[in-house]
């Protein structure tokens, strides 16, 4: 039987490597950039005076109000920052939560978006937007939400804290490893997954071992560019909507519930996706996808359970209810009682059951 398709490449121009901060200048020109705003968290801004000194006149303002979850008050006044700069492009120097900032403000004011990112979270290879206002967050796909330029500059992840590393680079690998079963999957986005898996798998322990290694860091961050190009280009799966809702109705944090969801995840869709599980195998020299994904992170000091994450078992039901509400399409039907167990092991951390098991 021929596998048909759709294959829709997305258009953001990728500049990678060691020193790329200084390209800045130039990309801004190119996309006839005059008064950017910088966007950073506040635990961040040193960088805008980085930016700001490469972009020169460039350069319109800063604003370091970025937060997790991308909070509508927090665009709100960014918004009112841009306007008054009169600004007509933004700069995101951080994680996925100031690009998602900057995603925020071109929704709403159309400005360009050049990413520079700090962490391996992939929200800048994408279309997607997840926003938050009175609590409730809402994520959309919009091509207008794609950012046009993203810089990788390996120097800016050197300092990127060790277990934010390993919570971050699973964030990444999430996404490669739902496209592999991805309802709209396609051999060109099936290719990436597996080099992203294979890039994070090898680069995040020597990341762990040396946080310092140049060559692990510039293989961490190209494994969450290929992960990111996933994340953009098909639809995910059972982890996406269980992390979604953890991370939603329980506030959980974002890197570290994929983290531990992950392995749980995969171990649900198992025996459903055989092909994909042998090409995680391939990618991590592994022979149980669940189990190696749950040994790797949990090698890496990850955390391992909902519980240390500060979920209260009382809260599990309503999780695995909420769970199954809009379910989004996935290769195994999502059955309440069976998503229920699969959070109480996931709370306990307890290693997922093997694909070939009973
Ligand atoms: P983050 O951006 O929230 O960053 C976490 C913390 O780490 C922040 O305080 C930040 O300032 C700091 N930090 C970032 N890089 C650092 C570095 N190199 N050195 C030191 N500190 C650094 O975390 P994240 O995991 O990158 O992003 C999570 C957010 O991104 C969530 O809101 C999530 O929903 C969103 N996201 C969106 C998409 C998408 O496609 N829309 C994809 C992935 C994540």
């Amino acid at each position: 039987m021929i596998d048909a398709f759709v294959y829709a490449p997305l258009p953001t121009r990728v500049i990678f490597g060691s020193g790329t901060l200084s390209r800045l200048g130039e990309e801004a020109d190119s996309l006839g950039v005059r008064r950017a705003l910088v966007l950073t968290t506040p635990q961040q801004t040193e960088l805008a005076a980085r930016a700001a000194t490469v972009l020169g006149e460039r350069a319109a303002g800063h604003f370091g109000g970025a937060a997790m979850h991308t909070p509508s008050d927090v665009t709100d006044r960014a918004v009112e920052i841009a306007l008054s700069l009169n600004a007509d492009a933004t700069v995101a120097i951080g994680g996925g939560s100031t690009t998602g900032l900057g995603k925020a403000i071109a929704s709403r004011l159309g400005l360009p978006q050049i990413v520079l990112p700090t962490t391996y979270a992939g929200s800048e290879m994408t279309p997607i937007l997840g926003e938050t206002s009175d609590g409730l967050k809402t994520t959309r796909r919009d091509p207008s939400i794609l950012p046009e330029v993203v810089i990788y500059d390996v120097d800016l992840t050197m300092g990127l804290p060790v277990s934010l590393s390993v919570t971050s680079g699973m964030n990444a690998m999430a996404h490669a490893v739902e496209a592999l079963y991805a309802q709209d999957r396609n051999p060109a986005v099936s290719a990436l997954a597996e080099q992203a898996i294979r890039s994070l798998g090898d680069a995040l322990p020597r990341v762990v071992a040396n946080p310092d290694d140049r060559e692990a860091r510039a293989g961490a961050l190209q494994g969450a560019w290929l992960a990111g190009i996933c994340l953009g280009s098909v639809g995910m799966a059972i982890h996406h909507k269980l992390c979604h809702t953890l991370g939603g109705a329980f506030n959980l944090p974002h890197a570290e519930t994929h983290t531990v969801m992950l392995p749980h995840s995969v171990a649900y869709v198992a025996q459903a996706v055989p092909e994909a599980m042998a090409t995680i195998e391939r990618a991590l020299g592994a022979t149980d996808a669940a189990t190696a994904l749950f040994g790797r992170a949990t090698a890496m000091g990850a955390p391992a359970s909902l519980a240390a994450l500060g979920m209260r078992e009382a809260d599990l039901a309503r999780a695995a209810a909420q769970a199954v509400q809009n379910p989004y399409w996935n290769p195994r039907p999502l059955d309440e009682a069976e998503i229920l167990a699969l959070l109480r092991r996931a709370w306990s951390g307890e290693t997922p059951p093997r694909r070939n098991a009973g």
